[in-house]
C-alpha cells in the first residue's frame, strides 16, 4: 500500500486543474502581454483567474499579484516593506514559528538593511500572544508578519485580534497562508490582513506558482525588475498555465472546504487517540484547539524521527521528520523547541500532514506499521532499554 501523508510539504495536481491548464500550453499560448488575439485570449484567461482568487479572499482583482510561490511572496512582503519605508530605525514584529522564507529574509535585512527583529514566542498550542505583540510595539515598528497556519504543527495563530491590532496602529499587517488557504476561510478585509502569501502547490495546485495580495493604498518595493507586468510591480512574461491552475486548484478547495475539513479531521482525530493511547511515550506537539484540520505531529520518545520516516517509507508510507539529518543539519526543529519540547523529543517528531485523498483505510495500515516500527526501533535503543531497566548486560 502507497499512503502519501506529506501533504504540507507539497500536494498532488488535482486532475481537474491539470485539464483546466493543458489549453494555456499549447493552443492559448500567446504572451498576455501582446496586443493581438493569442495575447488577448491569454489575458482573458489570466484576469478571470485573477478575479476569482481575489473573491476568495474578499480582495479586488487588483490587489493580487502572481509571484512563483510561497517563498518569493514572503521574500517580497518583508523586503518590499522595508525598501519602501522612509523610516530611519526599521522594526520588524514576527514569531519564533514562521516558515524558512519569512526567517531567511529577516536575517538578511538585519544583516544588510539593519532591521531590528523582534520573535514573539509561542505558548505550548503553538500561539502567539496578542498581549506579547502589543508589548513589543515600539515607535519603529513598520511591520508585522506572522502566519496564518504553522506548517509544521498546524497552529493557527489569532490573525484577526493581530489585524485589529496592527489596524489600530496603523501598522502593516503581513502573514504567510500558504498552509491555511485550502481549509480557513480568509476574509482581507474582516481579519484586517494589509500583505498575504499564497502557494498553488499546497492546495493541489501546479509548482512554482503563487500570489501576494497587496491592500491598495501599502507602498511596497518591486523585487523583481524588467517588464511592466502585474502592473509594473512583478516583472517576467506571465504564467497563463500556472496561473489558471492556480485559480482553479484554489476554486476547488473554496468549493469543498467544509466537507474536506470534516472528513480529514476525522480521520486525524481518530489516528492521534489510538497512537497517543496505544503507542507509550508518545506527545502530540501543539494543542488540539486552533489546528489545521489536516495536521498531526508526534514526538516518539527514545526514537530518532528520522528513523521512523525511514522505516514508513519502507512500508510506503510518506511522512515529515522535524529534525532533518538528511539536510545536513542536526538542528531540531525550531518550531518544536518554540513549544517548549526538549531537544530529545523534538528530533523524535513525526508530521503526518493528511490529504482530501487519505483514507480510513490508510491511516489504519500507517498506524500498524507505525507501531510496529516504533516497537522494534526502541528495542534496538540503548537508552530506552536502560531507562527501562532491560540492560545489555545482564
Ligand atoms: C511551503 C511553504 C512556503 C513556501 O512556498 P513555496 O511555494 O514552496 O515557495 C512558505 N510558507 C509556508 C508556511 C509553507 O508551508
Amino acid at each position: 500500500m502507497k499512503v502519501y501523508l506529506d501533504n504540507s510539504a507539497t500536494t498532488a495536481l488535482d486532475k481537474e486543474v491539470l485539464n483546466a491548464m493543458l489549453p494555456y500550453f499549447t493552443e492559448t499560448f500567446g504572451n498576455p502581454s501582446s496586443l493581438h488575439a493569442y495575447g488577448r485570449n491569454a489575458l482573458k484567461a489570466v484576469d478571470e483567474a485573477r478575479d476569482s482568487i481575489a473573491k476568495s479572499i474578499g480582495a479586488k482583482s487588483n490587489e493580487i499579484y502572481f509571484t512563483s510561490g510561497g517563498s518569493e511572496s514572503d521574500n517580497w512582503a518583508l523586503k518590499g516593506v522595508i525598501g519602501a519605508t522612509k523610516a530611519k530605525c526599521k522594526h520588524i514584529i514576527t514569531s519564533q514559528i514562521e516558515h524558512p522564507a519569512i526567517m531567511d529574509t529577516l536575517d538578511y535585512l538585519k544583516a544588510k538593511e539593519g532591521v531590528e527583529v523582534t520573535y514573539l514566542p509561542v505558548d505550548k498550542d503553538g500561539r502567539v500572544s496578542v498581549q506579547d505583540l502589543k508589548e513589543a510595539v515600539t515607535d519603529d515598528t513598520v511591520l508585522v508578519s506572522v502566519m496564518f497556519a504553522n506548517n509544521e504543527m498546524g497552529a493557527v495563530q489569532p490573525i484577526a485580534e493581530i489585524g485589529a491590532f496592527c489596524k489600530e496602529e496603523g501598522i502593516i499587517f503581513h502573514t504567510d497562508a500558504v498552509q491555511a488557504m485550502d481549509s480557513q476561510a480568509i476574509d482581507v478585509n474582516a481579519l484586517n490582513i494589509d500583505l498575504l502569501s499564497m502557494s498553488a502547490h499546497k492546495f493541489h495546485g501546479p509548482k512554482g506558482i503563487g500570489a501576494l495580495y497587496i491592500r491598495s493604498g501599502v507602498k511596497l518595493d518591486r523585487l523583481i525588475s524588467g517588464g511592466h507586468q502585474e502592473r509594473r510591480m512583478r516583472a517576467g512574461t506571465t504564467d497563463t498555465p500556472l496561473i489558471v491552475g492556480m485559480a482553479k486548484a484554489l476554486e476547488i478547495a473554496v468549493r469543498d472546504r467544509e466537507e474536506n475539513n470534516k472528513r480529514i479531521s476525522a480521520l486525524r482525530d481518530s489516528f492521534v487517540k489510538k497512537v497517543l493511547a496505544e503507542i507509550p511515550f508518545t506527545y502530540l506537539n501543539g494543542g488540539m484547539d486552533h489546528r489545521l484540520p489536516n495536521n498531526a505531529n508526534i514526538s516518539f520518545e527514545y526514537v530518532e524521527g528520522e528513523s521512523i520516516l525511514i522505516t514508513l517509507d519502507l512500508a510506503g508510507i510518506a511522512v515529515s521528520s522535524g529534525s532533518a539529518c538528511s539536510s545536513g543539519s542536526l538542528e531540531p526543529s525550531h518550531v518544536i523547541l518554540a513549544l517548549g519540547v526538549k531537544e530529545e523529543l523534538a528530533h523524535s517528531s513525526i508530521r503526518f500532514s493528511l490529504g482530501k485523498d487519505t483514507t480510513q483505510e490508510e491511516m489504519d495500515y500507517t498506524f500498524d506499521v507505525l507501531k510496529a516500527s516504533v516497537e522494534r526501533l526502541r528495542s534496538m535503543s540503548p537508552l530506552f532499554n536502560m531507562e527501562k531497566g532491560i540492560g545489555y548486560y545482564v
